[in-house]
């Protein structure tokens, strides 16, 4: 069998934990050892006892918390060369050479740099007399499978994140909260959600809690949406409506830059993301840890990493870095305010 780790890396999500369990156990069943790595890149450049051999048992109880028991972190060592040698000493030295990356954007980018780097760090550790040439012979290159956990579904190959669905059922929840109170005394609400570079979450809870406006950043009101907002209101009241619910992300700003969120403090209500995986997170979780397993099963050292998605209802291998470059062209195009081209290149095709 082979070797295979894994490992979270930069902010956590819900559902995480179900992908770290279904990689363990798929692992297991398939007669492969399988380690975790803990604390993100850290814990890879680190090694000693960040790097320890899971068992079937290790991963029983951690399907239903949220985070990840694994730990997550960001790591500037990795950027540096020097950082992913150490990495690469500690994996090697272990007969690790299968990684699935639990992660954003940029843990998976860090992940195909490596893989990219790999040849030449074995090089040097041979000629620093770290390593033998026969064990680097062994390892030509590493295999890499990428899950994406994010609660802004803002990654471009796959219908949906891991922590997408529990984010959206926290903000119902809040929203559900302040509407009685809303309605007894006749208020508008504004809830302010996650999301910087993407509206789904606001979009979506928008749709989900029957609000009647929604702020996001791929399409800016005018500068003057204070006034068009005020005069609905006041019609709404009007007509008889004694409550009202906003809902903004975080990243939305109206057509001349300015922040929406800066103008709406009274009755503002944050939401907190987090919390227990939903069914939705735990399934796919689940189903996305089993697949990355199975894709590597397949690769070889000339295998590129490629991200496991989401695509209707099924299970599907993209490539990584097509992945990763999409994403980071929507992100530029959002700094950019050029939001047609984000939400075309968002789009599916
Ligand atoms: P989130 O969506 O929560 O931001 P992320 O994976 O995009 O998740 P980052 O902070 O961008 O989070 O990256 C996590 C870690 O991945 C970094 O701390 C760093 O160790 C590694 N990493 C990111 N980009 C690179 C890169 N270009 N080269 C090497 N390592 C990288």
């Amino acid at each position: 069998g082979r070797t295979v780790a894994v490992f979270t890396s930069g902010g956590d999500s819900q559902g995480m934990n179900s992908a770290v369990r279904s990689v363990v156990r798929m692992g297991i069943y398939l007669g492969c050892r399988v380690y975790f790595i803990n604390e993100g890149y850290q814990g890879m450049v680190d090694g000693g006892e960040h790097i320890a051999e899971a068992t079937w048992n290790s991963v029983s109880d951690i399907i239903q918390k949220g985070g990840t028991i694994i730990g997550s972190a960001r790591c500037a060592d990795f950027r540096e060369r020097e950082g992913r040698k150490k990495a690469a000493y500690n994996l090697i030295s272990r007969g690790i050479t299968n990684l699935v990356c639990i992660g954003g954007d940029g843990s998976l980018t860090g992940a195909n740099t490596f893989r990219k780097d790999w040849p030449g760090l074995l090089e040097e550790l041979i000629k620093d007399g770290t390593i033998s040439q026969e064990l680097a012979d062994q390892h030509p290159n590493i295999q890499i499978v990428g899950l994406v956990g994010s609660i802004d579904n803002d990654f471009c190959g796959t219908d949906m994140t891991i922590g997408t669905d529990t984010a959206l059922q926290r903000i119902i929840e809040a929203v559900d909260a302040v509407v009685s109170t809303a309605q007894s005394h006749q208020r508008a609400f504004v809830v302010e959600v996650m999301g910087r570079h993407c509206g789904y979450l606001a979009l979506v809870a928008a749709l989900a809690s029957e609000a009647d406006f929604c702020f996001i950043p791929e399409w800016p009101p005018p500068s003057n949406w204070r006034d068009i907002l005020c005069q609905k209101l006041s019609v709404m009241r009007g007509e008889g409506q004694r409550l009202n619910i906003i809902i903004v992300a975080e990243g939305a700003i109206d057509r001349d830059g300015t922040a929406i969120s800066a103008d709406m403090s009274p009755f503002w209500v944050t939401c907190k993301e987090g919390g227990h995986p939903s069914a939705f997170d735990r399934i796919l979780g689940c189903r996305m840890g089993a697949e990355a397993v199975l894709a590597l099963m397949e690769m070889t050292p000339e295998s590129e990493p490629c991200v496991i998605s989401i695509d209707g209802n099924s299970m599907v291998r993209v490539p990584l870095m097509q992945c990763v470059e999409r994403t980071q062209a929507v992100q530029k195009a959002m700094n950019e305010k050029d939001w047609e081209t984000a939400v075309r290149l968002r789009g599916r095709s």
